[in-house]
């Protein structure tokens, strides 16, 4: 039996929040801002695309191209609180309702849709919804097709507000009409690649034989690249509710400036670590791999391997700091490290994840201790909002506040979702 797979896309999300929270912003051209007060537009509004506004960009480019354009800042916890509600929406309508990004589903309705009168009236009855429940300015695109890869195809080729479908029988027609790039997995790169090979269009691919892309692109891209041509996906709905167990957890920070003041940089990792550490017990997990990127004057990437696992911010920032002592970037005698030049990106993930339960519990009375200590502050920051209670060499630093990232790159917000059901 063939599949029956919607993929719902919210139009302009970012700047539709914006324009739906605060209606002077509405049929305006604006563009929504990094939080942390870079020059960057994360996303624009569809009336600031007309005038040619990408997302990536920088304000001063923006403005440049349409003199009147307003600019907010981002807000991710507002963008999760209407995804969590879009998810609630999506549920009543199948068990399969898969997370692909903060603004995106997929759901597979193979089963469901002569439930509430055909897949036509069941996307009617969404779409009501979103209007009725999430706001009139916040509309969503929706894909239709038999497999995921069509299904996303379909939803972005007619924004905003639209809805399309693919079949098998007009899978050829559409590709020959669609750019490389329009597909999700094919980016610029590779699309240029491709160009080189003499393909412009998904449709061409289909001609391609897989060992000729297999040579150019490798194994895994090759066949992938196989499928796209043939319209081909096999991989199912993943329904949130059965999210796999997350096998890391990152967080990248772009600072707000080139930062040359090393304590300020080193502040920062340290407010990253605890974030981690935080997410880390909420998923009762301990982790023994830390890694560490920094990007500015110089670059630096590395990770460690600790005979012990952790979950406190402590215990992480130290061996960030014995990471950055260990490299080229300082000289080994100090204590804290010496960064040249200045810090732009800061990258930390941890990996090696174990579940509390599995790891022996500390032997030490000291640890115990500060096992202690560490549970009462997280009830207080539960209570208060996370870093409330802060590490004293913390003090007077930026607070970062724990956010859900757009792509949900790190699977935390997916598994919490899973874990706690907070629908
Ligand atoms: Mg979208």
């Amino acid at each position: 039996m063939s599949k029956l797979i919607l993929h719902i896309d919210f139009d302009s999300f970012f700047a539709s929040v914006a324009q739906q929270d605060t209606p002077s912003l509405r049929n305006k051209p604006i563009g929504v801002t990094a939080t942390n007060g870079r020059n960057c537009i994360i996303a624009a509004s569809r009336e600031a695309k007309r005038y040619g506004i990408k997302s990536p960009s920088r304000t001063y480019d923006a403005r440049r191209l349409c003199p009147d354009i307003q600019f907010v800042p981002a807000d991710f916890v507002r963008y999760w609180e209407i995804s969590k509600k879009f998810l609630r929406i999506c549920s009543d309508y199948s068990p399969y309702v898969e997370v692909f990004s903060i603004d995106e589903v997929f759901i597979d309705a193979t089963q469901t849709a002569t439930l509430f009168g055909g897949v036509d009236t069941l996307i009617k009855k969404i779409k009501k919804r979103l209007h009725d429940e999430i706001g009139e300015y916040i509309t969503a695109s929706v894909g239709i097709s038999h497999n995921k890869l069509l299904a996303k195809l379909a939803s972005g080729l007619n924004k905003p507000n639209g809805s399309m479908r693919i079949t098998p029988e007009t899978v050829m027609e559409v590709y020959r009409k669609t750019k490389l790039t329009d597909i999700c997995g094919i980016g610029p790169r590779i699309a240029a690649r491709l160009a080189q090979m003499g393909i412009s269009s998904p449709y061409q691919l289909q001609f391609v034989p897989l060992i000729s892309l297999i040579a150019e692109f490798g194994t895994v891209e090759g066949k992938f690249l196989n499928d796209v041509g043939m319209g081909r996906d096999t991989c199912p709905v993943l329904p949130f509710t059965e999210s796999s167990e997350p096998k890391s957890v990152s967080r990248s920070y772009c600072l707000a400036q080139n930062e040359y003041d090393q304590r300020r940089v080193l502040q920062n990792i340290y407010e990253l670590c605890e974030e981690l550490g935080i997410k880390l017990r909420r998923l009762h997990k301990k982790a023994r791999v830390v890694g560490l990127s920094l990007r500015g004057t110089e670059s630096f990437h590395t990770t460690h391997t600790s005979a012990y696992y952790m979950d406190t911010g402590k215990e992480f920032f130290q061996i960030c700091l014995y990471l950055l002592n260990q490299s080229h970037v300082s000289a080994k005698t100090r204590v804290l490290p010496n960064i040249r030049g200045y810090v732009r990106q800061i990258n930390i993930w941890i990996a090696d994840l174990k579940n509390e339960q599995h790891l022996p519990t500390p032997l030490f009375l000291c640890d115990q201790k500060q096992q202690k200590v560490t549970q009462i502050i997280d009830k207080i920051n539960r209570k208060y909002g996370d870093h409330t209670i802060r590490n004293g060499f913390l003090l007077y630093a930026d607070k970062l506040t724990t956010v859900p990232n757009g792509f949900m790159a790190d699977r935390y917000e997916r598994s919490m979702l899973s874990v706690r059901k907070e629908l």
